[in-house]
């Protein structure tokens, strides 16, 4: 308990990014969300607690970058000078980028609260965590540390004006993804974690040469899904292959997404949160 209350004692906000199947955009909507708090004049951080699959170095350009240790703990890897975007991730820890992080549930959940607990975040307006798909070993571990920071939270909110924090659920239109999200949905249920609401993620396809959108896939599944749990409706995203081809090279990720269309639906969140 004593332990718990030193947990992100200086970020106001911490929101999830939570799918239930991988590969539908839970990582390049994290970092979007990011870099949106950020262009709108927030301190923000990025943990990529994805510990078999990080990919956010990569999308960012951050590959090459390593953590170092101070006297407070960890230190992010920065975007930028001015230090509004830290980044923190298993990635930065393997010594190859191929290497696989093949560990077993304890060593999951020890490494995941020292990412909570040990990195040096210094104040942030908010933190953005990416998580793994599904409801594993990483989202219960998650959970458990946080609960009393939400807790903590609220209390503060008895004092002054915090917004409270929650998941940002992630799906494709398809049915298959909508159904694994059903499923964090009542992980989220049964956990007490609010939902902020729910994003629909590569949902048509807008040609870069007329700009008609066509849907590829079924849509409106993560809006029918959002009035059936009775969340919030957060918008729809479509496919747009210059960010595929970014998130390969992150030095463009950044300038991609500012001028893409996913900017305007990140823009509205952001004015919301
Ligand atoms: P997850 O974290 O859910 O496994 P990623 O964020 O890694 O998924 O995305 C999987 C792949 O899909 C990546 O290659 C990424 O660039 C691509 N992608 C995600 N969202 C979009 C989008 N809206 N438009 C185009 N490509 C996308």
């Amino acid at each position: 308990m004593t332990e718990n209350v030193q947990i992100l004692p200086n970020v106001k906000h911490v929101f999830l990014v939570l799918s239930g199947k991988g590969g539908v955009g839970k990582s390049t909507v994290s970092t979007q969300l990011a870099l949106s708090l950020q262009n709108s004049g927030f301190k923000v951080g990025l943990l990529d607690i994805d510990l078999c699959g990080p990919s956010i170095p990569r999308m960012l350009g951050l590959e090459n970058s390593s953590v170092h240790q101070c006297a407070e703990g960890w230190v992010p890897v920065y975007t930028t000078p001015d230090q509004t975007l830290g980044v923190m991730s298993v990635g930065f820890l393997l010594g190859n980028r191929d290497d696989p992080v093949v560990w077993r549930g304890p060593k999951k959940t020890a490494m995941i609260k020292q990412f909570l607990t040990d990195v040096y975040w210094q104040d942030l307006d908010y933190l953005i965590i990416d998580t793994p798909p599904g409801t594993s070993d990483e989202h219960i571990s998650v959970m458990e540390n946080l609960k009393l920071s939400i807790f903590i939270e609220c209390f503060m909110k008895l004092h002054r004006t915090v917004k409270c924090d929650g998941a940002i659920l992630v799906t494709t239109p398809q049915a298959v993804a909508v159904g694994d999200v059903r499923r964090e949905l009542t992980f989220c249920i049964k956990t007490g974690l609010k939902v902020i609401g729910i994003l629909e993620n590569m949902c048509g396809y807008v040609c870069p040469h007329c700009s008609e959108c066509t849907n590829i896939f079924s849509y409106g599944g993560g809006e029918s899904l959002a009035e059936m749990g009775k969340v919030p409706f957060l918008g729809r995203i479509p496919i747009d292959p210059k960010l595929t081809k970014a998130s390969e090279n992150g030095e463009n990720f950044i300038t991609a997404f500012k001028d893409s269309v996913a900017a305007q639906t990140f823009i509205n969140i952001v004015k919301k949160y």
